[in-house]
């Protein structure tokens, strides 16, 4: 039976990506060893890095100024190295979740913080408004998708300070405005590659300017100076994420990748809003994530909600249990899934309304 991948992170890759590194593990560009276990400053390598570096630039349109990195770690260790090198003084972060939360607890051992809203209140299932970002912020934070509660921040926003945003679960979705935003930055295991990197574009201007002593390997200027070849990066990641991206280029680009999502979404929320025993947990539409769909049972049917999980399953829906901080169910819909796939969730979702 064919298995429909809707998990949150790590998650679906194309199956080009996959076919690709599984034929350099063996034996990479023709050079007779494996990409796993030759040196990070073979030509091969360093060209695989420099093409991924040229064709995220390409593929988002990022402007001169900027430098694409791809480093160890997850999106979670730049939570702590984005505030030791760009805040001086003071930060101002949105706080839209989980993931935000966590940012924000590193930021401040490192300033003064100021959290300018939270959708705290409501367990993070809308996107704060009304809010002021302080003219004397270093920089202001937000994270553009919140992957475990299902909401999006869809517009590339003004800012009277330079903007930073974790976008790990929403990265080459959709166009993006990148000069808007002094940073970007984010795990690559949702939308791009395996576990283990982290790709940052950051503008030159937002450096340099702090007094504290940065450990050199925390030190973007030291990535930058050699290329994100400092020292030995996560190859097999790095190789996979240029696959990636060379699937986006060669499927019509964020252009094309935004309209399929949209699609895949739309019919999922439609789908959601239609069945009688299911209501999404974003009421506002304009919120609603188009990378990770959340919905609930209605209260009426609550006694349903492990046996569709069971039944799903058995349909081969697998990654659909919401998370445990927001329950029910989440699909993720990232770049790589398939339409087919959200269509056969939904002829599930179908099937199941009918014996109830
Ligand atoms: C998954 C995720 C993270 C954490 O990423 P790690 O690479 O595991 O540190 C951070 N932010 C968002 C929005 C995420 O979805």
């Amino acid at each position: 039976m064919k298995k429909h991948n809707f998990y949150a992170g790590p998650a679906i890759l194309p199956e080009y990506t996959v076919d690709q590194v599984i034929q350099a593990c063996r034996d990479f560009d023709g050079m007779g060893l494996g990409i796993m276990e030759i040196s990070h400053r073979s030509k091969e390598f360093t060209a695989v890095m420099e093409q991924a570096q040229q064709l995220f630039k390409d593929l988002l349109g990022i402007p001169e100024g900027y430098h694409v990195l791809f480093l160890g770690g997850g999106a979670s260790t730049q939570f702590t190295v984005i505030p030791m090198n760009l805040m001086q003084k003071k930060s101002a972060y949105l706080n839209t979740g989980a993931w935000a939360t966590k940012a924000i607890k590193e930021a401040k051992l490192y300033g003064e913080v100021d959290v300018v809203a939270s959708s705290e209140d409501s367990n993070f299932n809308y996107i704060p408004k009304d809010y002021v970002i302080p003219a004397d912020a270093d920089y202001f934070h937000i994270t553009t998708n919140n992957t475990i509660y299902g909401t999006e921040i869809k517009e590339d926003m003004d800012s009277p300070v330079p903007v930073v945003a974790d976008m790990s679960s929403d990265i080459l979705s959709r166009p993006v405005d990148v000069s808007k935003y002094a940073l970007i930055y984010g795990g690559a295991q949702k939308n791009l590659a395996p576990a283990g990197v982290a790709f940052v574009i950051v503008r030159e201007d937002v450096l340099g300017k702090v007094d504290r002593k940065i450990p050199t390997i925390f030190n973007y200027r030291t990535h930058i100076d050699k290329g994100s070849m400092f020292n030995t990066p996560p190859v097999l990641p790095v190789f996979a994420a240029l696959q990636t991206l060379i699937w986006i280029r060669d499927n019509g680009g964020v252009e094309a990748m935004q309209k399929r999502n949209r699609e895949k979404s739309s019919m999922l929320y439609e789908e959601i809003e239609r069945n009688k025993l299911f209501k999404p947990t974003v009421t506002v539409e304009e919120d609603r994530s188009v990378m990770n769909v959340c919905w609930v049972m209605n209260e009426e049917y609550a006694d349903h909600e492990k046996p569709f999980l069971e039944f799903a399953t058995e349909r081969g829906m697998i990654g659909i249990k919401g998370h445990r901080s927001v329950g029910g169910f989440r699909a993720s819909l990232y770049n790589a899934l398939a339409p087919e796939s959200v269509k056969a969730l939904i002829a599930v979702m179908q099937e199941y309304e009918k014996n109830v």
